[in-house]
């Protein structure tokens, strides 16, 4: 099959961890008879220094006209770099909030995953940790109080501020049918996160997702309080295949799943919206303090690019065939420097990536 992705290198290591997820995905074409055409996109500080603005139309054109966007990360060194003290919708972060609104895109999912071979970077105790976990986290991502109106007011004399919690069923319906089609490509089993004992938004947000599940029958659905379930992430994290939750109760449940894997440089990342089409990005910034060392992690942009091969070209045995071959390069001790541990192999960026390359079956 033939696809057309648009490539946003950014700024900092995306242009190494970029070329690393390319050279992954070219040897998956080769070995599986498909074609993927790329077109650079300059998204951020370096679209800042060619055109003065983080995102320019053309380039959201681009984008747009694309099956899917692989991005590596944008942005320089916070409060030093040239572009800190631009207006803040010109600054390369502003690039990000532009593509992810001009593609659409409102579901957000970060996966978190041990690997046996990494488990000694996990904070929760061994037990824990020796049972595992392989979760998705599946976030609302243009609704909720993050969208809602806001205020600050002198009410009585008294400086108040209010934000607005809002969500419509349709909002909710989209992010349903999202989390439910991801359910149905992994173990079928969806955790809602709700605040429905104080929240309006939480009950309609509930019977929504019960209408959207008889839709479903082969997936398992548990409504879980967003406070129990912070609480069962760090106790039984193994107990959860989809988290399906709204904008804010997502931003943190997801830090606090990535956290307890216990290596940034691991995490991927997509945002899909009503068609195909999706955005996919290491959970990372751009870590301009190793840039152009050769040294940076390129796993979570490659696991990134699985995503894309599984969520936006539906090419499931391909994106089976990168996670495996990154499985089996940690399996064979070898690490880059921000997971390197005692007794294991220290290789670089472009080495781990040909590695990985080397293993695709
Ligand atoms: P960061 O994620 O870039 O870096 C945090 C720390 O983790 C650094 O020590 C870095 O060296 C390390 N690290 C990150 N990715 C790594 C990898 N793949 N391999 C090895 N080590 C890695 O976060 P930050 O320092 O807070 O932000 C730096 C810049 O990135 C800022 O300009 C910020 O706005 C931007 N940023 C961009 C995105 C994005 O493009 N989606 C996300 C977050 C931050």
């Amino acid at each position: 099959m033939n696809f057309n992705i648009a490539s946003i290198s950014g700024d900092g290591i995306g242009p190494e961890i970029v070329r690393e997820a390319k050279k992954v995905l070219d040897v998956v074409a080769k070995k599986y008879n498909h074609t993927f055409n790329y077109t650079e996109v300059l998204m951020g500080g370096c679209s800042i220094d060619a055109h003065g603005e983080p995102l320019t139309k053309e380039a959201l054109e681009t984008a747009k006209a694309s099956d899917a966007v692989l991005l590596g990360a944008v942005g320089g060194t916070v409060g030093v770099d040239k572009w800190y003290d631009l207006a803040p919708n010109l600054r390369p972060e502003a690039g990000l909030l532009a593509i992810r609104k001009g593609l659409g895109l409102f579901a957000n999912l970060r996966p978190s995953f041990l690997y046996d071979e990494l488990k000694s970077a996990c904070p929760l105790k061994e037990s824990v940790a020796d049972a595992g976990f392989d979760m998705m986290i599946v976030r609302e991502l243009t609704g909720g109080l993050y969208f809602g109106d806001r205020k600050t007011e002198t009410v009585d004399g008294v400086v108040t501020a209010t934000d607005t919690l809002k969500y419509d069923e349709n909002e909710i319906r989209r992010i349903a049918i999202k989390g439910f089609e991801i359910a149905m490509k992994r173990r079928k089993k969806i955790t809602s996160v709700d605040k429905a004992n104080v929240l309006d938004t939480s009950r309609l947000w509930n019977k929504v997702i019960a209408e959207v599940a008889k839709d479903y029958p082969e997936v398992v659905v548990e409504n879980m309080l967003v406070d129990n379930c912070a609480m069962q992430l760090v106790k039984n994290p193994a107990q959860f295949d989809v988290i399906l939750t709204e904008n804010m109760f997502g931003d943190i449940l997801s830090d606090e799943a990535s956290m307890v894997t216990g290596s940034i440089g691991m995490l991927s990342s997509a945002s899909l919206g009503a068609t195909k089409l999706g955005l996919y990005e290491p959970s990372h910034g751009a870590a301009p303090d190793i840039a152009g060392q050769d040294i940076a992690n390129p796993i979570a942009t490659i696991l990134s690019a699985a995503m894309m091969l599984r969520y936006s070209f539906d090419l499931d045995k391909e994106a089976d065939a990168v996670e495996a071959a990154i499985k089996q390069v940690l399996k064979e001790d070898y690490r880059t420097v921000d997971i390197m541990t005692e007794g294991m192999k220290q290789v670089k960026c472009s080495e781990m990536g040909d590695l990985i390359c080397e293993r695709i079956a």
